[in-house]
């Protein structure tokens, strides 16, 4: 019988992998926790519209991304595309942005109907974080602060750039909308087809094209800088300023304008180019309307989300994961010998318990000879063995399977402490 593949654009994360996921998430959520940002976990599944509403009609998630399917009820779901839209909801459902600060994060699978290459799946993970109630630019910068302090502690600074734009208000962007239009009508003949028909659809889109003919066109056509007003300006240079200060580097980008539509005034992206076409690694923006948008009190946001795929293959590609991320086990322990076994169960136990090593104990039988092989391709730094000579006397031998020492009988009394002390 034909066996079932998982479906495309879909992983499976396999042991050999999870450590450095697990590495890489613990860094990430420790960093979150010490800025006082919170986990919250949403359902993977929401209402249809719901996505619709923030996210845009006609964007490309919600034009063409997304796993909707109607359920035995005949209800219109979807597979969340992001966690943005999720994370308001939630939050202004349970009363969380009622004349409050909210610093949200979270983490799990997002689901884009999206053509799978390297970087780029139909299943990804990511982790966002998001802040509610504080619309003055400190909250801006902190969360950009946030993320250059997670490249220097995952060792990649130098292989991230940070691109940082304004997109104003929303009325700031509607008359520069309405001007850029008017500009590349003229020039309808020399755009791209996918930018001929963004331009009755999201003119704006069109500013992040990649042909190179339409980005000629783009030279001459207005900026949107020149149509933002000094709420906006205001906020953006003190943003840049507070960014200088802390000595975060940034290119400002003109043509960033992100693929949803629900930002205000700040947006940013994190790139590298050490990935290829999937360079964007993290990003964000203020979305100042969103709440109200989705029926919600006014309430300032902004946030980010990072691609986890996406960094650990930058994180395998610079080969900066720690060398001990990879190891799961520290101990191996061998029992060879009449009643060595039972006596292995509480010896395992109080290495784990006191010692708070990882500790694989053999099972399964088998000769001492095999036993010891099986401890060297384990991984663990060390061999406990307990032979019949061994129990009888209450001791235990100490093999050193990754250092040139010499092995070492030790009481069993004193196993936690010499252990301890080994592997400090
Ligand atoms: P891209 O321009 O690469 O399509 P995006 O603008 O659609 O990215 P966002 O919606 O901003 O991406 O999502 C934030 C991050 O999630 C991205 O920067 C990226 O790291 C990651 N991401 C987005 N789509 C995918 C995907 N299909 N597969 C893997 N990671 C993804
Ligand atoms: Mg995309």
């Amino acid at each position: 019988m034909a066996k079932i593949q998982a479906i495309r654009g879909m992983n499976d994360l396999l042991p050999a992998d999870s450590p450095v996921w697990q590495y890489f998430e613990g860094v990430v959520k420790g960093l979150l926790h010490s800025y006082g940002y919170q986990e919250i976990r949403m359902p993977i599944v929401e209402q249809t519209e719901l996505f619709c509403r923030s996210i845009g009609e006609v964007t490309d998630i919600v034009e063409k991304e997304m796993y909707t399917f109607n359920d035995r009820n005949g209800d219109s779901l979807t597979l969340r595309p992001e966690g943005t839209a999720s994370c308001v909801r939630a939050a202004d459902q349970h009363g969380l942005l009622f004349n409050q600060t909210q610093r949200l994060w979270y983490a799990g699978p997002m689901f884009r109907h999206e053509r799978p290459q390297k970087g780029r799946y139909r299943q990804f993970q990511q982790i966002g974080a998001e802040c509610f109630g504080i619309a003055t630019p400190d909250v801006d910068a902190e969360l950009v602060i946030l993320t250059a302090q997670l490249w220097e502690k995952l060792g990649i600074s130098e292989n991230v750039t940070l691109q940082i734009n304004s997109l104003g208000s929303p009325e700031e962007r509607a008359a520069f909308k309405k001007e850029l239009c008017i500009y590349l009508e003229q020039h309808f003949d020399l755009l791209d087809e996918d930018s001929q028909r963004r331009l009755a659809t999201n003119p704006l889109r069109i500013l992040d094209t990649k042909s190179a003919s339409t980005q000629s066109v783009l030279k001459g056509a207005p900026k949107l800088s020149e149509f933002l007003g000094e709420d906006s300006n205001s906020h953006f240079s003190s943003l840049l300023r507070l960014l200088d200060l802390a000595g975060v580097k940034y290119e400002i980008n003109a043509n960033l304008v992100r693929g949803l539509d629900y930002y205000s005034k700040t947006v940013f992206e994190w790139v590298t180019d050490a990935l290829g076409a999937q360079g964007t690694v993290c990003a964000g923006g203020r979305y100042d309307g969103l709440v109200e948008q989705l029926g919600g009190k006014p309430t300032p946001g902004i946030g980010f989300a990072m691609g986890v795929e996406r960094l650990v293959l930058l994180l395998e590609e610079l080969n900066v994961v720690p060398s001990d991320v990879r190891s799961n086990v520290d101990v191996f322990v061998v029992a060879s010998g009449e009643g060595t076994s039972e006596k292995a169960f509480e010896t395992a136990r109080v290495v784990r318990e006191q010692c708070k090593l990882r500790v694989l104990q053999n099972l399964g039988g088998g000769s001492f000879k095999s036993q010891m092989k099986k401890a060297d391709r384990s991984g663990a730094s060390v061999a406990l063995i307990l032979g019949e000579q061994e129990l009888e006397r209450g001791q235990v031998v100490i093999k050193y399977l990754k250092l040139e020492k010499d092995q070492q009988t030790v009481e069993a009394t004193d196993l936690s402490q010499v252990l301890t002390e080994f592997f400090a």
